[in-house]
């Protein structure tokens, strides 16, 4: 099975959130309270600056605005972000968020997805969802086993950044009132990447939509440099993401041939590894400064010999290119295990003396499940057996 059917169960809330609209939806909520046209272009400036710069959450607080829009707003829209049922800090500082969606039928399992936030000494980094599960079934990843799947709305996918300005009180004037340390001007969160549950390009114009919000310079301002989308591959799919999009690309390439890949990301007998090389060799905007990072699960006796190390070189000649190697992050019934660390290291030495650096993927959150692959929702939770399971796992590698 190369894919499942996504089951489009979104339904709309009854009262709007306001959260993660462009100014061109914007202005469209304003127009449908009853705001005068010519009145539309500045009350978007204003509400743009009171979600984006200021995360407020309360339409009193909008002073700039007349009182009279603000109980109009108040009773036709909300500024409700995905709802946090559960916090899970790691050992690492590591935080994983679980939300839940609005929009079940009464009786069905609620929709969650998970939010990863992992700080470091120079950036803070946000591991954003795309999708409540995947269509795509790669063989290593626990989120491809997940059955049920739906693509998140643009407003979904800004809020896991509203939610972790939020949580961390990282808004301006949180920090002002100094509460937490920064890395950017203060910042806690200065990175975004598109990593968590879902293919994002398998649900293209949310997220399109969604990081030219995050991107803008006058609202959350994470600048295009500082966001990056990862692909399984989806080639039809990753020029416009340059065109339209414009951040900075991963792909999720695993094996250096197709018979494997085919097994691993089970999209490769769609789009072959040609196709898909050919296709970030003509990524927009690439350059020695702006390089495709090449993402590689260490997958003992599987794709971690040397060979596959000198053949990644070859295969990734002419492309400006990063090389991330990611340790395997194991889960309960996998049938795979993370390379020896001097497999890794051999493998890692290789495609460095080829020129690339190749920083090994530090796993971060293990212990509470927040590393690449292990996402999975919470509906369709672990037994206790097998959380224990893991645990021991991740104790012993
Ligand atoms: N669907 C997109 C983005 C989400 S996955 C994609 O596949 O690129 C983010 C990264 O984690 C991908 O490179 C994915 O291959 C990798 N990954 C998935 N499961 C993993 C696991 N169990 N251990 C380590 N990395 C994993
Ligand atoms: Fe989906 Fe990415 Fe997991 Fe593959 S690795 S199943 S594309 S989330």
């Amino acid at each position: 099975m190369v894919e499942k059917t996504p089951l489009e169960r979104y339904m709309p809330p009854r009262t709007p959130s306001l959260v993660g609209l462009n100014r061109a939806a914007l202005g469209d909520a304003l127009r449908a309270v009853g705001v005068p046209e010519r009145m539309v272009k500045m009350r978007v400036r204003q509400l743009w600056h009171w979600l984006y710069v200021r995360g407020t959450r309360d339409f009193d607080e909008m002073t700039s605005v007349s009182k009279d829009l603000r109980t109009l707003l108040a009773r036709h829209c909300t500024l409700v972000r995905p709802e946090v049922v559960a916090e899970q800090i790691s050992q690492d500082g590591t935080r994983k968020w679980l939300l839940r969606l609005p929009g079940e039928h009464v009786g069905e399992r609620p929709h969650e997805v998970e939010c990863v936030y992992i700080p470091e000494t120079d950036r803070g980094t946000l591991c954003v969802s795309s999708q409540v599960g995947c269509t795509l079934t790669c063989s290593f990843c626990h989120t491809g086993t997940q059955r049920l799947v739906r693509n998140l709305t643009p407003g979904e996918i800004v809020g896991q950044v509203m939610v972790a300005r939020d949580r961390l009180g990282d808004w301006p004037h949180a920090r002002a009132a100094g509460q937490g340390p920064g890395t950017d001007g203060g910042r806690l969160v200065t990175n975004v990447v598109m990593m968590g549950m879902g293919e994002p390009l398998y649900n293209f114009e949310a997220v399109r939509d969604a990081l030219l919000v995050v991107a803008d310079g006058d609202g959350l301002g994470i600048s295009k440099r500082r966001i990056t989308l990862s692909t399984s591959g989806v080639v039809p799919e990753i020029s416009r993401c340059g065109a339209e999009i414009g951040v900075m690309l991963a792909v999720s390439l695993h094996a250096v041939r197709d018979d494997l890949r085919d097994v691993l990301v089970p999209l490769n007998r769609k789009y072959p590894i040609r196709a898909l090389l050919e296709a970030c060799r003509n990524y927009p905007g690439l350059s020695n400064a702006r390089r495709i990072t090449f993402e590689y699960v260490m997958l003992k006796d599987v794709n971690d010999s040397p060979e596959d190390a000198k053949a990644l070189v070859r295969l990734l000649r002419g492309i400006p290119a990063k090389i991330n190697l990611i340790p395997f992050n194991p889960w309960p019934g996998t049938r795979y295990e993370c390379s020896d660390w001097d497999q890794i290291e051999k493998f890692s030495e290789i495609v460095f003396n080829a020129g690339y650096a190749s920083p090994v993927r530090t796993p971060r959150g293990r212990d509470i499940l927040a590393a690449c692959g292990q996402l999975k929702s919470a509906s369709e939770k672990l037994g206790a057996r097998e959380r224990l399971a893991l645990r021991a796992m991740a104790a012993t590698d």
